[in-house]
């Protein structure tokens, strides 16, 4: 009954005469009737979409040639003509010009002609609710346009094949064509394949009861329409958006839209195009329980000349609505009509429009009061609705949507697929190059204690032997060299006043005669402890070196003579009093002879200083040894 797709293509009669009579000089403008000639009859397909009634016109003019046309030509005059009937919805006169093109048609033929013929031929026949041969003409409109490669004639017999199949209830059928139409037609980038295809997307979804699916998919070829200048199309998709909200009780949307429609096609001189306004709004007031307003209107669609299928859901509503009223006898009066326009149509014995039917005269017998045999029609039309139902609903409809979903998921699936590839690729890159820094990092870490250690063992090697060269290795004390530099730089660098520094030179005593009796290391043992023990016996600001084999120099800062004779002296004690362990459990002490001399104007430097000490020591020595003498 949904067929309205199809139907309303003379909807565009109505806006071609909205123009007419606002006089739009440049919609006239645009379309030049004589542009249509013989010789141009096979390429006029937008043309007669975007203005099907002015197209209509100017093949007319072209009949009086009719006669003397090639046979080739005569068909395509035919065909166009057919086209324009077909879109402005003048059926009749599209039956007869397909009679008239039938006997002309034979195997010479080109395949253009005939995919087209064949074409029209499905859509006639499935207008009077011969799906079943119309599928066949489809077929044949199919192979033809694969023959010769013609994709837009096959894509839209491929679509009604589709949509004949839904309106057989065979929804799984349709919509397996319908996508295989879909994906050819998105190929080719077609806006307007694309378009009819979505349309009819619309009518199945609403079928199926998906809405709001239904309703995107109308919206859809609705802008596209609207984009290409399709008038009449773009009326059947606010057609279809109107059925659609009626559909799902949406009365007063689905008013709404019808209204819109019926504005569109208010100018239309073909009578019969206000049918279906009538009808859209009878059934919608009448679903809506606003059955006084209803009924005038069903009325008055019945009285035009209508779509038996759509006359027979008009009789319908119209029996419920008196049932309402408690009109019983007209009720029963439209519902034999039911009956009788279904008997004329087999094809929709046992869908659901016609099992209807069932459940109003149901309706009726217990309204009567007569619950015995409302009850059986009832519990009769619950058996075979719910027998329907499943049949449908459940299992194909299930079926079908999960297969698309399938369909659907596959492509997503493979999109995430290669998303997540992506990712992952780059979380590995990302991980790698982490690895890379860290590994940067621990080579810059491992390289910077390399250089921390190695300058710490730089830096203490060189303290060592800084040490080394500034340090006595035998006593420990300062070497020779350095105690005589130490010494030049406390006489240079200070003024110091006279008699405020002094040295001693210590001289250990007949040290040859302790190598010989005790050995050279016992020598040597006897440096350590002499040195040691001098050195306690200084201050702390006061610095000793050994300068020779068992001689030493003490530099006294702040020291007059006199302080540095009685260090000198308490050194001498200590170091005597020292027993030095021989072999045999002898001991043996030695004795030391100092020189003193104390810094004055007349020294100048370290030498001169020293040589006074060596004097007084000198004299030490000369006279007994084991004793102190200053300068
Ligand atoms: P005097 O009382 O006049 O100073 O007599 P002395 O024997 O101490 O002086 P002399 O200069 O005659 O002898 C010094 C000896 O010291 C000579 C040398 O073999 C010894 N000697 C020098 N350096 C070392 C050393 O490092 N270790 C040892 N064991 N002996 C040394
Ligand atoms: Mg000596
Ligand atoms: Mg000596």
């Amino acid at each position: 009954m949904l067929k309205f797709i199809y139907i309303f293509k003379f909807v565009i009669i109505t806006i071609l005469f909205a123009f007419m009579a606002n006089g739009s000089a440049n919609e006239q403008g645009q379309f030049d009737i004589k542009s249509i000639s013989t010789a141009n009859l096979a390429t006029l397909d937008d043309q007669i979409f975007i203005n099907p009634w002015l197209s209509l016109q100017a093949l007319s003019q072209l009949a009086p040639e009719y006669p003397s046309m090639t046979q080739e030509a005569k068909i395509w005059w035919l065909l166009r003509k057919a086209q324009c009937e077909n879109l402005l919805y003048f059926y009749q006169d599209l039956d007869q010009t397909l009679a008239q093109i039938a006997p002309l048609i034979n195997n010479q033929t080109n395949v253009e002609q005939q995919a087209r013929y064949h074409y029209f031929e499905g859509l006639s026949l499935q207008r009077k609710g011969g799906y079943h041969k119309s599928r066949e003409f489809y077929r044949r409109s199919m192979d033809f346009a694969k023959q010769g490669n013609f994709s837009h004639l096959y894509i839209k017999a491929k679509k009604e094949l589709a949509y004949t199949y839904s309106l057989a209830e065979l929804f799984e059928i349709s919509l397996k064509d319908m996508q295989e139409a879909y994906v050819e037609a998105y190929a080719l980038n077609d806006r307007f394949l694309v378009a009819i295809i979505n349309e009819t997307y619309g009518a199945i979804y609403g079928y199926m009861l998906e809405h709001e699916k239904s309703i995107e998919y109308y919206q859809k070829a609705l802008d596209s329409y609207e984009s290409l200048n399709y008038k009449a199309h773009a009326s059947e998709a606010i057609y279809g958006i109107a059925s659609t909200y009626r559909y799902w009780q949406k009365y007063d949307l689905a008013i709404e839209y019808f209204k819109r429609y019926q504005k569109n096609v208010a100018f239309t001189p073909n009578e019969n195009i206000t049918y279906f306004g009538a009808y859209g709004l009878g059934m919608s007031l009448a679903e809506k329980g606003s059955c006084n307003e209803a009924l005038p209107m069903i009325e008055h669609a019945l009285n035009l000349n209508g779509l038996d299928d759509y006359d027979a859901e008009l009789y319908k509503r119209k029996a419920s609505c008196l049932i309402q009223l408690k009109r019983f006898d007209e009720a029963e009066i439209a519902l034999t009509k039911v009956n009788e326009l279904f008997q004329a149509l087999p094809e929709l014995m046992g869908t659901a429009w016609q099992l209807e039917s069932l459940k109003i005269a149901a309706k009726l017998e217990s309204e009567r009061g007569n619950f015995e045999k409302g009850y059986q029609l009832l519990s009769r039309y619950n058996d075979k609705y719910t027998k329907l139902l499943i049949k449908n609903s459940s299992t194909r409809a299930i079926t079908i949507r999960s297969a698309m979903e399938l369909e659907r998921q596959g492509i997503e699936k493979a999109l995430i697929n290669q998303r997540s590839k992506a990712e992952l690729l780059e979380i590995k890159n990302r991980e790698q190059s982490n690895i890379q820094q860290s590994y940067l990092i621990i080579f810059l870490l491992t390289l910077l204690m390399v250089v921390i250690a190695v300058v710490t063992f730089q830096y203490r090697n060189n303290r060592k032997m800084a040490e080394l060269s500034i340090t006595d290795p035998l006593s420990g004390l300062y070497n020779r060299r350095y105690i005589f530099q130490y010494l030049d730089k406390l006489i240079a660098a200070t003024t110091i006043p006279k008699g405020h520094l002094s040295i001693l030179v210590i001289d250990i005593d007949d040290f040859k005669k302790i190598n010989d009796t005790y050995g050279h290391p016992i020598g040597d043992r006897v440096i350590e402890v002499v040195s040691t023990l001098a050195k306690n016996a200084l201050r702390t600001e006061d610095v000793m070196g050994r300068i020779g084999g068992e001689e030493f120099l003490c530099v006294l800062p702040r020291a007059d003579t006199d302080i540095a004779e009685k260090i000198a002296q308490r050194m001498k004690n200590e170091i005597s009093a020292y027993k030095f362990d021989a072999k045999d459990d002898k001991s043996f002490s030695v004795t030391i002879s100092v020189g003193i001399s104390c810094y004055n104007e007349e020294v100048s430097d370290s030498k001169a200083l020293y040589g006074l000490a060596d004097q007084a020591l000198y004299q030490a020595k000369e006279t007994g040894k084991n004793r102190v003498n200053v300068f």
